[in-house]
């Protein structure tokens, strides 16, 4: 931690994750010695990280001042929002802010895992000012595809910083209201230093479409079959959610919900007061004796999730729910990048059942939670801030987004890095130092780094294959048997075998070759892998973890 060129007067802006990429947006805002959070999500692995189910920021710069730390305040509740919470908060211990919708799932999560956890949640209404340490802090209303998403104001140090969490201007986002545009007005009016905002669509122009627009193009495709009909979404849209049970009684079905993520949030929506004409769910047992013309299915599974309700439903193996010839399954919801390949697996699978796909290529089953180019420069017309930090996005995001504020008559543009301390400051920001980042996960319930030697041995195993060699020696320093060499996914069928051959040959060579140093496990341990590798390498161009195993006998009580 470099903090040399700050003062703890300053007020500074330190985002560890979600600048430079969509997921895991942790930042952190200090001012007079103190700090409060503002979220902590997750995001997901990619093929670089095997046996990884969830990624996690590295807290490291944060914990160790964590008697400094005042509050971490949730904005909305996606995961990659709050989903490090169960994981993370011990490390932290500090009250948690959020509206009631995200305090009731932060609530559930915490429950669930950490059930012994005497954690302090605090509602927050909008367009109330709350002293939290050393910020003045307000909610604003916004609209965005999960109930209660809210923009943050603080104030601190005679600087007021407008931070967007996620957002888009929804003329009828079918449940809460609309986008607080007044308070937006006066909170411009009265003028705004920084802005810090969403960029997940900043390179798509015009305006996204409104939950209206998908509620639409839902009944509309869902008249349209005569077979079942699946709907899969983001159980967190309860909108969407809202939307396809008015779909089932326009196109006179009965809907019935599948997973537990869904049940799990629509319970948490349902005791804030939203989904208010719940109706009679289908049960799963009687799911066999509705016609098929008369049910609407909500499951999760989206993103081509394995353990998913649709991915089972998919293959066949759900235990109560199946889909045949004639049955539609419907994708209201976008690919997150990366799991197009998962995606497309499930979708193969309901093909060969000779099930219909429809997606949002197809049909206008699905709009956007986010703003497109027109609706944030709306936003920056309303706050007009001296200086915009673009984050929530990757560099391309940042890039777009940046443009588009100095377009919108901005004076500064900075874009962030994760790690970056940023000086927030009437006339200019800069970056004055960095914190430590990275990338953690969760094994065993212990928290670890992504970069780890377990975890880099496990990319090169799955890489590059694994060899071991045994070298059993006499207490006189000679090879008893000829070394025997076993390898695992380094190479096919007679390449392999040659490998193996060829590498017990040099090993000898290379023992029998050594002198006094053959006493010497190390020693021996350096010749052995050395042969491993070298071979490995010229064969085959690849770098295998390598194991040795030395085993010393006496050569008579052996034979
Ligand atoms: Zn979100």
């Amino acid at each position: 931690m470099n903090n040399q060129y700050w003062n703890d007067s300053d007020v500074l802006f330190v985002p560890l994750g979600g600048s430079g990429e969509i997921g895991m947006n942790a930042n952190l805002f200090h001012h007079n010695g103190r700090w409060i959070m503002v979220d902590l999500g997750i995001s997901f692995p990619d093929e670089t990280m095997p046996g990884v189910d969830v990624v996690l920021p590295d807290l490291r710069f944060i914990e160790k001042q964590r008697d400094k730390l005042d509050g971490l305040v949730v904005t909305h509740g996606h995961e990659d929002h709050l989903g490090a919470i169960p994981y993370l908060w011990e490390k932290l211990q500090c009250p948690i802010y959020g509206t009631p919708f995200t305090l009731a799932l932060v609530r559930g999560k915490i429950k669930e895992h950490l059930p012994d956890a005497k954690v302090k949640l605090i509602s927050l209404p909008f367009n109330e000012q709350v002293k939290i340490g050393n910020f003045e802090v307000e909610f604003v209303s916004l609209t965005h595809s999960i109930p209660d998403p809210a923009g943050l104001v603080l104030r601190a140090g005679g600087m007021t910083i407008f931070h967007t969490g996620d957002w888009k201007f929804d003329e009828n986002p079918v449940i809460g209201p609309v986008s607080d545009i007044s308070t937006l007005q006066s909170l411009g009016d009265a003028g705004v230093d920084v802005m810090i905002g969403d960029s997940t669509n900043a390179m798509v122009e015009g305006r996204t479409g409104s939950e209206d627009d998908a509620r639409r193009g839902l009944i509309e495709a869902i008249s349209a079959e005569q077979g079942r009909v699946a709907v899969t979404c983001f159980a967190s849209n309860v909108a969407r959610v809202d939307s396809l049970i008015h779909a089932a009684r326009e196109t006179g079905r009965s809907p019935m919900l599948i997973g537990r993520a869904l049940h799990r949030i629509t319970d948490a929506a349902r005791s804030c007061g939203y989904l208010k004409h719940w109706p009679d769910m289908v049960g799963e047992d009687d799911y066999n004796l509705i016609p098929r013309e008369n049910i609407l299915l909500i499951c999760t599974g989206s993103q081509g999730e394995p353990r998913s309700a649709l991915s089972r439903i998919a293959s066949g193996t759900h235990h109560k729910v199946s889909l045949d010839k004639g049955d539609t399954v419907m994708f209201s919801s976008r690919e997150i990048p990366g799991n197009e390949v998962a995606i497309g697996k499930v979708q193969d699978n309901l093909i060969r059942r000779g099930v219909r796909v429809i997606t949002d290529r197809d049909a206008p089953i699905h709009v956007s939670g986010h703003p497109c180019r027109e609706e944030m420069a709306e936003m920056y017309q309303l706050i007009r801030p001296r200086l915009a930090i673009p984050v929530h996005g990757t560099i391309r995001h940042l890039r777009a987004h940046a443009a588009l504020a100095r377009d919108c008559q901005v004076s500064q543009a900075l874009i962030p890095e994760n790690g970056a301390i940023i000086r927030l400051d009437k006339n200019e920001a800069e970056t004055v130092g960095s914190a430590d980042t990275g990338l953690m996960t969760v094994e065993a319930g212990e928290v670890i780094a992504i970069d780890s030697d377990t975890m880099r041995d496990r990319r090169r195993m799955l890489w590059n294959g694994n060899v071991s060699a045994s070298v059993v020696l006499s207490l006189s320093g000679e090879l008893c048997v000829a070394p025997i060499v076993q390898e695992s996914g380094l190479a096919e069928g007679h390449r392999a075998d040659d490998y193996m051959a060829e590498a017990s040959l040099r090993i000898e060579d290379a023992v029998d070759a050594m002198n006094d140093d053959v006493f010497n496990d190390d020693r021996v341990t350096e010749v052995v892998g050395q042969c491993l590798r070298g071979l490995a390498k010229s064969m085959f161009g690849r770098r295998p973890i390598v194991q040795v195993h030395i085993v010393r006998v006496d050569a008579l009580a052996a034979s």
